[in-house]
Parts: C-alpha cells; sequence; structure tokens
C-alpha cells in the first residue's frame, strides 16, 4: 500500500519523535497510562460492549460477512419480483438468519431466543448492534431481515401474556426451526405518511383504512402503502380508525396475509434497499377475529408511536452501519489509486478527509449506543433527535465517500454509490427527519412552555 515506509507528511513509526516510541520509554509506572498498542478499531469497540453483546456483535459480524456480504451487489440488481416471489438466495438468508435467531432476538427464552445472558441489557441496544452489522453490507438484506422486529414490535408492546404467548412465541419458533414467519408494519396510507407518525396532522386525517364491527370481529377496508416485507410477510400488523371515527379511534389488528381479502397489489421499483420489497397492501372485506385485536381497541394510536419510540434509535444505527461502510470502502480507494505517482492516502486533504469520516462515524456510534444502553423505556425526544441527526450526518460521511472515488465512486462495482442510494432512505422512514424534529419539539413543549414539575429553566 505504502509508498515508503510512511505516510507523506509523517515520520516513520522508528524515528524517535514518533509519540509511541516516546510513550514505550516512559517510566514504568506511567507507561501503564500513556503506552498502547495499535489495535483494530472494531475490535476495540467490541471489547468494550458487556461480554454478551461483544458475542452478539462478532455473531452479528460474522453473518454479515459470511451470509449478506456475498450476495449483496447481486440482490441489488436483480429485476424487480412479482409480489409473494423471493430470489433463493434472498431465502436461504432468511432461513438461516432465522435458525441463527436473527429474527427473534428481542425477547429472551422461552419466547425468543435472546441469551438469557443478554436479557439485561436493552434490547434496542442489542438491536443497533446486529443493524448496524448488516448495513454496513448491504442495506437491503438488513431492511428484509429488519422490518420484521418492526412488525413484532405491537405484539410485545401489547403487554398481553396471551397475544405474545399465542401469536408471538408462534411466530418465533417458526423463525428458529428455519421457516421464517415474517411479520410487516403498516401505518402508512396513500394519502397519509407524516399524518400518521405525527399527533397534530393526525387529528386532521380522515383515516383510508377503517374497521367495521362484525360478529366475532372486524372487516377491514382500505390500503397501505411502502410496507417493508408486506410482499413476503405471513402476518401483519395493520393499524385502522373504527368505521365513522377518527385518528383517536386507531386499533392495531394482527392479520394473516391468507386471509381471503388481503392483497399485495404491487411492489415499488425504489432507488435503494432494493433487497427488501416495499409494498402496497389492499384490505377487501378482510375479517379479523376480535382475538387478533393487538392491545386495546381505539388504543393503536399510542402502540404506534410506542413502536416508533423503540425503532427510531435502531434507524439510526443504519446510518453507523452505512457511514462505516463509505469509511471503509473510501479507505480501500485510498489506500490503492494511484494519482500523480503516489497513492492518494500519501496525499494530506485526502488524510484529513478519511480522519473526518472516521471520526465522524465513530461520533455517530457513540451517540447511538449511548441512547440505546439506557433505551429501557425510550424517550421520544432522543430516540427522534438520535435518528434524525445521525442519519443526516451519515449521508454526509457517504457523500465524502463519494467526492473521494470521484468517477469511480459512481460504478455499480465501487460499491459505495448503493450505500449512497441506502442511506438516504434512512432520512425518509420511521418518519422524515423533518417529522423527527418536530416530533423532538412536541415531546418538549411542556418544558419549553415551564410548566411541567414548574420548571423555568430548560435543560440541555
Ligand atoms: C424504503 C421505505 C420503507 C418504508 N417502510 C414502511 C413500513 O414498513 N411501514 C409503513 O407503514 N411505512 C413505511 N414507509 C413509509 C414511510 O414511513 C413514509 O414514507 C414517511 O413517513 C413519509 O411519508 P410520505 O412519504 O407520505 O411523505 P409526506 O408525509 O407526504 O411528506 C411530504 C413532505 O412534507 C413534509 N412534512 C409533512 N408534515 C409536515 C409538517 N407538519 N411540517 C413540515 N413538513 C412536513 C415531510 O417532511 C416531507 O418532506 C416506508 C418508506 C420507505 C421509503
Amino acid at each position: 500500500m505504502r509508498d515508503s515506509h510512511h505516510l507523506d507528511g509523517h515520520l516513520p513509526t522508528d524515528h524517535a519523535l514518533f509519540p509511541r516510541n516516546g510513550f514505550a520509554r516512559m517510566p514504568f509506572p506511567v507507561r501503564q497510562f500513556t503506552n498502547y498498542r495499535e489495535t483494530d478499531l472494531w475490535e476495540t469497540d467490541t471489547r468494550r460492549l458487556p461480554a454478551p453483546l461483544a458475542r452478539l456483535r462478532r455473531r452479528a459480524q460474522r453473518f454479515a460477512d459470511e451470509l449478506l456480504a456475498p450476495t449483496a451487489a447481486e440482490l441489488d440488481l436483480v429485476p424487480h419480483l412479482p409480489p409473494g416471489e423471493i430470489h433463493p438466495k434472498a431465502a436461504e438468508i432468511l432461513r438461516r438468519a432465522g435458525k441463527e435467531g436473527f429474527l427473534s432476538y428481542f425477547l429472551p427464552a422461552p419466547i425468543g431466543s435472546m441469551p438469557l445472558g443478554a436479557a439485561v441489557h436493552s434490547p434496542i441496544w442489542q438491536s443497533c448492534l446486529v443493524i448496524e452489522e448488516f448495513s454496513r453490507v448491504c442495506g437491503g438484506l438488513m431492511l428484509l431481515l429488519s422490518a420484521h422486529h418492526l412488525g413484532c414490535m405491537p405484539l410485545v408492546l401489547s403487554g398481553s401474556p396471551r397475544v405474545i404467548i399465542r401469536q408471538l412465541r408462534p411466530i418465533y419458533q417458526s423463525c428458529l426451526k428455519g421457516e421464517p414467519h415474517l411479520v410487516a408494519f403498516a401505518i402508512t396510507e396513500p394519502e397519509a405518511g407524516s399524518d400518521v407518525e405525527d399527533g397534530h396532522g393526525a387529528a386532521q386525517y380522515r383515516p383510508g383504512v377503517v374497521a367495521t364491527p362484525v360478529p366475532g370481529g372486524y372487516r377491514l377496508n382500505g390500503r397501505k402503502i411502502f410496507i417493508s416485507g408486506g410482499d413476503l410477510c405471513r402476518s401483519v400488523t395493520v393499524f385502522a380508525a373504527l368505521d365513522g371515527e377518527g385518528m383517536e379511534s386507531w386499533t392495531c389488528f394482527h392479520v394473516d396475509s391468507k386471509s381471503p381479502g388481503f392483497k399485495v397489489a404491487r411492489t415499488e421499483l425504489k432507488m435503494g434497499m432494493r433487497a427488501s420489497g416495499a409494498a402496497e397492501l389492499e384490505f377487501g372485506d378482510v375479517f379479523v377475529p376480535t382475538d387478533r385485536i393487538i392491545g386495546k381497541l381505539r388504543g393503536g394510536w399510542a402502540i404506534n408511536r410506542a413502536t416508533l419510540n423503540f425503532s427510531r434509535i435502531p434507524v439510526a444505527a443504519m446510518g453507523v452501519g452505512f457511514a462505516a461502510a463509505a469509511t471503509r470502502i473510501a479507505l480501500d480507494f485510498a489506500r490503492t489509486y494511484k494519482l500523480g505517482g503516489k497513492t492518494l492516502l500519501n496525499y494530506q486533504d485526502v488524510q484529513i478527509r478519511i480522519a473526518t469520516m472516521l471520526a465522524e462515524t465513530r461520533a455517530l456510534r457513540s451517540l447511538v449506543w449511548q441512547e440505546a444502553r439506557h433505551a429501557w423505556r425510550p424517550r421520544q425526544l432522543m430516540a427522534s433527535a438520535c435518528k434524525f441527526h445521525v442519519t443526516d450526518r451519515a449521508q454526509h460521511i457517504c457523500e465524502m465517500g463519494m467526492d473521494l472515488l470521484a468517477g469511480h465512486g459512481s460504478l455499480h462495482e465501487a460499491r459505495i454509490e448503493k450505500v449512497f442510494r441506502d442511506v438516504r432512505l434512512t432520512r425518509i422512514f420511521e418518519g422524515t427527519n423533518q417529522i423527527n424534529r418536530l416530533s423532538v419539539m412536541e415531546d418538549w413543549q411542556e418544558t419549553l412552555l415551564g410548566s411541567a414539575h414548574g420548571l423555568n429553566s430548560v435543560g440541555v
């Protein structure tokens, strides 16, 4: 890689003025605090994690590198498959992910596959570790595997042992057997994306999917759009208003995709994350029995907003994965590409850009881990701020990578153009980044108006 034994503008590592040579010669007690070896940064971060989470991160890295990476480019380019069809390689990935517990790790045994030792750590943190590793190699396959957790979240948040044992447990067990039962999460409607994620918009919105009471249950009519994994799901947690009522009546229903009247109308040909389908779902008089109401009747809005609080930090983790991918690709390029007779990395402007990408990626990871570590009861303000800041900055890092690779970056085989297409979507779903900014203010308003606990000062 190197043209000589040092990078341009730096001293050789055996030079007397190279800092670590001086550290190694300091007195023994001081040396314990100053002297260190150069280590792999991924490894350093992993060792800082509690042991069960370090194991999880290693498992996720291995799964990503061995199973997702080899098929990422191919699955990004395959022609759009009709709804319900899956590429054999994607099907195999789903099967293996299920067997290895990556589709059921949100709850511990005997319900799910979270190791008991890990259960003392926030499931959001665990989810972030896995999602970052999957995103690092392929946004589309990551979403194929992760949207399922979003779909399952309302079942968890129902708080009902009956729902968890009778509905969620069989889903997790089926996944663990290698027969993946994917669950999709459906809130977005043709006339409402932001308005189903923002209270002020929701109050004005006339719901499109409506549930009408019939003996033994409800009949659902209407359409949902952009539903990740909706084309392959075996069931979907779908939100509907009660006939003649507004969004206050929103209720979550767990619908079997084999139900008569349920139809996958189409999947979108979208710019990124192409290994995951974004489906339009049609509900034509779909009967849902009463025991498939998730949570309370008219309790859907709270379940929806709580689900988003649980999922927005993991979306930020996607941004970290994409930023890490862009940084690695830029670094690989800079270490091998020659310009003006020397490798790109020997230009100090390039060194400055790479150091910035590295620092920003690490700063974003720190924010995600800091928020995720304590997110047993994720607060909207923190989850939304983390989501919009990390994904906005992650796209900037990917853009820096694109700048560095210049024309080469526009080629599919350079891989960074795919990262660039994938990262853009994290700024749209789980609420646009504008809506997430408004969510911060929505959650904060009591304090800002001085009515919380009679406080006048605002801590930031
Ligand atoms: C790849 C992908 C996967 C998705 N997966 C799912 C899924 O699994 N399930 C699901 O239900 N949905 C899913 N979605 C939908 C996604 O959540 C919505 O696209 C998103 O919420 C934005 O809605 P919209 O596209 O209708 O934009 P709109 O709501 O129409 O917004 C248009 C513009 O107006 C702005 N805006 C809206 N309200 C305000 C306001 N009050 N003040 C200022 N600006 C405002 C927005 O920020 C945006 O810039 C997915 C979308 C994508 C792209």
